[in-house]
């Protein structure tokens, strides 16, 4: 990679808890980390901000951009919406030297590594799948046919996750996120 930054891509299936490790991830202020901020066109779920959460576009928008090449990556996430990277947040920020983390599925994670092949690639894994399946009920932010889409989905992308770099266990919170610094600080 000739520009000065790291880029780090951490995936796992939905429910996993990839954003409250992250969110924890990014309370060390010492690391130049920043969050690449993704496009979609899934609706905002209550609590979610434009520009902070997603960027939330329509199905036209996104087609648009992904027409003019934005992207870094995109994909389909559970066939339902669109989820992709745009190419030039984080060409800016890698160029500033700054550590940038996509949170990204499988199928985006092979598309950046075509591009960038010495990207860190991380794998978030559940304790197990009940502790998934409690996880996403909990959450009450999807229907039951939804959670179950996502668990058969996340049995796919688990066997996937076998070949990123690193396997990281959430199951106890702290310690997850101690292990994620070491493996992001690690050259
Ligand atoms: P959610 O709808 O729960 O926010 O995210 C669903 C899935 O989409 C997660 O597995 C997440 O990693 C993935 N995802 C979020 N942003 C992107 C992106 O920019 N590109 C790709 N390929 N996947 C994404």
């Amino acid at each position: 990679m000739k520009k000065k930054g790291k880029l780090i891509i951490i995936s796992g299936p939905s429910g996993v808890g990839k954003g409250t490790l992250i969110q924890k991830l990014f309370e060390n202020r010492e690391l130049p980390l920043v969050l690449s901020v993704s496009a979609t066109t899934r609706p905002p779920r209550p609590g979610e901000k434009n520009g902070i959460d997603y960027h939330f576009f329509s199905q036209n928008e996104f087609d648009r951009l992904k027409k003019e090449g934005s992207f870094l990556e995109f994909f389909e996430v559970f066939g339902r919406h669109s989820y992709g990277t745009l190419k030039q947040d984080v060409d800016n920020a890698l160029e500033k030297g700054k550590w940038v983390v996509l949170e990204i599925d499988v199928n985006g994670a092979k598309q950046v590594l075509e591009q960038y092949p010495q990207a860190k690639t991380i794998f978030i894994l559940p304790p197990n799948q009940q502790t998934l399946h409690q996880r996403l009920t909990h959450r009450g932010s999807e229907s039951e046919e939804i959670i179950q889409q996502r668990l058969n989905e996340s049995q796919k992308e688990i066997e996937q996750g076998k070949l990123y770099q690193y396997q990281i266990i959430n199951d106890e919170i702290s310690k997850a996120v101690q292990e994620l610094t070491q493996v992001i600080v690690a050259d």
